[in-house]
């Protein structure tokens, strides 16, 4: 069975952490990067990196969803003293969405997300970037920042940006989304097999067949696994690529394929 590595799960929202960890290396997942989304929350993260060391690793971030103003300082300095427990800054970005433009216009986020970006290129981290409607806008500010590394998570924008994206030298990763949804499908279709990267971004309900949903976990990347193989019209085997590419991106020396 190929070996997969989960590059996005938000490990401190789940509770079932020893369950779910089994049933990850259960299904030759033999890595995790959990992904941080405030100072509470990249906190449990990298209590659980210390708990699960060498399997789980953390992002630190600051996530569009939770941007406070008050709270920006003390967030950006939370993720700075720890920056040397971090294998990348994530989860960070902006999302135009209109409830959460509601609670963090746009130039709020791309100020938020100027100075996350900053210590990505600062400390040589990788970014771990959510662009929801602001794909465009996401892609010009990392490549203002000069980030050399960034993975546009869950990528459902425009061709034209991901060609850019492409041309810069960038990632996407794919979710379990890729099994229905049509933007996804067409992005994971296009990108190149050397720069796609899988995730499942757990705890998120994803659709099924049938009408019961349930709590994603890192063991469905076998779903993100076989959804974009069929995409891409490739054999689930060719997709062992995506976890070359992923130690390559994060700098993991110490797994091997
Ligand atoms: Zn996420």
């Amino acid at each position: 069975m190929d070996k997969l590595i989960d590059t996005h799960a938000h490990l401190d929202e789940i509770s079932d952490t020893e369950k779910t960890i089994a049933d990850a290396k259960a299904a030759n997942v033999i890595a995790i990067i959990a992904v941080g989304s405030d100072i509470e929350s990249n906190r449990k993260t990298l209590t659980l990196a210390e708990k699960y060391p060498g399997y789980v690793f953390p992002a630190l971030g600051y996530h569009p969803y939770n941007l406070k103003a008050p709270e920006v300082d003390r967030n950006l300095q939370f993720i700075e003293a720890n920056i040397g427990q971090a294998i990348a800054i994530g989860e960070i970005g902006l999302d135009y969405h209109k409830r959460v433009r509601e609670k963090a216009d746009k130039d709020f986020q791309q100020s938020v997300l100027r100075d996350l970006l900053n210590l990505a290129r600062k400390y040589d981290k990788p970014a771990l970037v959510h662009s929801r409607y602001a794909w465009r806008d996401c892609l010009d500010l990392v490549e203002a920042a000069q980030v050399a590394r960034a993975v546009f998570h869950w990528y459902a924008g425009t061709s034209s940006v991901l060609r850019d994206i492409v041309d810069r030298g960038y990632y996407i990763s794919a979710t379990p989304a890729v099994e229905y949804h049509a933007e996804h499908r067409r992005a994971i279709k296009e990108i190149p097999l050397d720069r796609l990267l899988l995730e499942t971004d757990a705890p998120v309900v994803y659709l099924r067949g049938s009408p019961e949903e349930y709590e994603s976990r890192p063991v469905h990347l076998r779903r993100t696994l076989a959804g974009a193989a069929a995409v891409k019209g490739l054999e689930t085997s060719a997709l062992t690529a995506t976890t070359e590419n992923a130690i390559r991106f994060f700098r993991l020396p110490l797994l091997q394929v």
